[in-house]
């Protein structure tokens, strides 16, 4: 065998390895489309079936099939890591009717020029309209750089089946295939292609799984609100937007152990879930909020003051005493303290904010529970002794309070 032949075994061992990584990673759940996986298995399959399978015409006709298989599964695995609509039947229309004009033109006109113009134009389209369609969704430059990729793709294969139909004598003979020219030039595009198109398929995926690993380390289950970490590092975003400035506010729902003794802990859930609804509607487009315990939740308001943030609080407690449960299986009210604190000039982390709303929340729960309190405001220099208890650090604080006692 010739040096040259050795090119035509490349392109079915690296897609067959690409296909067993993007197995792996669908099996271990790391990404969800399967359909890589298959898109690279079918494309080594059509290389070994139209270039080694000695009756002509069985191989233009599997491996055209094969290929149109391939380019599904390519727009397929595109659409989903897009999250884009997948148009499952119009594109299972077009490989329908591929299929059947690939069987008239292998068996009736017999023309290995029209087969191979043909599944060329098939892949190119199938695959091209999943491109167009995530296109302008991808925005990590990984994203980016499989959307690049899969256009090249496509311009390979649209450019060759216009230069070997129109600008080249080669044979309309299907036993010419293997050894013809076309041949080798689709190896070493394809070779080239290899080199960035499961690639950066692997690695967008890859990356698109680290994101959501991510993002469900930093969420709480239970509410979808930000958990500690999240909250950590969404406030870090924020500071180095805009700076170290904003309020901040912790409520804790009232008399919670109760609710949990005498309704269940699952009514509980629904308790905790309806408050994180209302700290939603709070901190929508202007802030980030958390569940930064049980039943504890924080909001951070960037560039928003004190007395703006207690109105906003306030806002928070009526309606969340206003709530009806009975749907929930809750006959009774349930209430929310809170404590609001504003970060202050020269403070540069959250810490201290954090430890004055807790002191301001403490003395809302110490004076009767169902109302919000602010921090102390008149001494703005005042230091917190990380050393004294609660309790006390509570009782000393002058607190501005707001709402009424349960
Ligand atoms: P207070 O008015 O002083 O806040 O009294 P409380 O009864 O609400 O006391 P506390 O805030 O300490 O209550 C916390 C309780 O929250 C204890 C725990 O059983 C319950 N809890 C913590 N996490 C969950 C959860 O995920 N679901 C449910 N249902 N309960 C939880
Ligand atoms: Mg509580
Ligand atoms: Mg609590």
């Amino acid at each position: 065998m010739g040096e040259i032949d050795l090119i035509f075994y490349v392109p079915p061992i690296v897609f067959s390895s690409v296909s067993l990584a993007f197995l792996l990673l669908w099996h271990m759940k790391i990404t969800p489309a399967w359909q890589w996986s298959a898109g690279f298995a079918q494309t080594a399959a059509g290389f070994v079936v139209s270039t080694f399978l000695p009756e002509p015409y069985s191989a233009a006709f599997v491996s055209g099939l094969i290929f149109i298989g391939a380019a599904c599964c390519y727009g397929s695995g595109l659409l989903v890591h897009f999250n884009a609509p997948t148009l499952r039947i119009p594109r299972v229309l077009f490989a329908a009717v591929y299929s059947v004009v690939l069987a008239y033109i292998v068996f009736v006109e017999q023309s290995l020029i029209q087969q191979l113009f043909l599944t060329d134009v098939g892949f190119a389209l199938l695959l091209g309209v999943a491109v167009w369609m995530v296109t302008r969704r991808a925005s990590r430059p990984i994203d980016i750089a499989l959307v690049v990729t899969s256009w090249i793709v496509v311009l390979d294969c649209l450019t060759r089946a216009i230069f070997f139909t129109f600008f080249t004598n080669s044979s309309d003979d299907f036993g010419d295939f293997a050894t013809s020219l076309y041949n080798l030039e689709v190896s070493i595009t394809t070779i080239i292609i290899c080199m960035f198109f499961p690639f950066t398929a692997l690695g967008a995926s890859a990356t698109a799984a680290i994101e959501r690993h991510r993002a469900a380390a930093e969420t709480d289950d239970l509410t979808g609100l930000l958990n500690r970490r999240g909250f950590k590092q969404a406030l870090e975003r924020d500071f180095k937007s805009v700076g170290l400035s904003g309020s901040l506010i912790v409520c804790d729902i009232d008399y919670f152990k109760r609710i949990n003794d005498t309704f269940g802990h699952a009514v509980g859930d629904t308790v905790i879930a309806g408050l994180a609804e209302e700290i939603k509607g709070l901190v929508a487009g202007r802030g980030s909020a958390a569940r930064y315990g049980g039943e504890e939740f924080m909001a951070f308001l960037p560039n928003t003051s004190l007395q703006e943030a207690v109105a906003l609080a306030e806002l928070l407690r009526v309606s969340f005493a206003n709530r009806d449960w009975h749907q929930e299986d809750l006959n009774r009210k349930v209430t929310t303290s809170c404590g609001v604190a504003a970060v202050r000039d020269g403070e540069t982390t959250l810490d201290s904010a954090i430890d004055r709303a807790d002191c301001a929340l403490y003395a809302a729960k110490s004076a009767g529970r169902n109302q919000v309190m602010a921090e102390i405001t008149r001494t703005p220099d005042l230091k917190i002794d990380e050393s004294r208890s609660r309790p006390l650090l509570a009782q000393s604080m002058d607190t501005t309070r707001s709402g009424a006692a349960a």
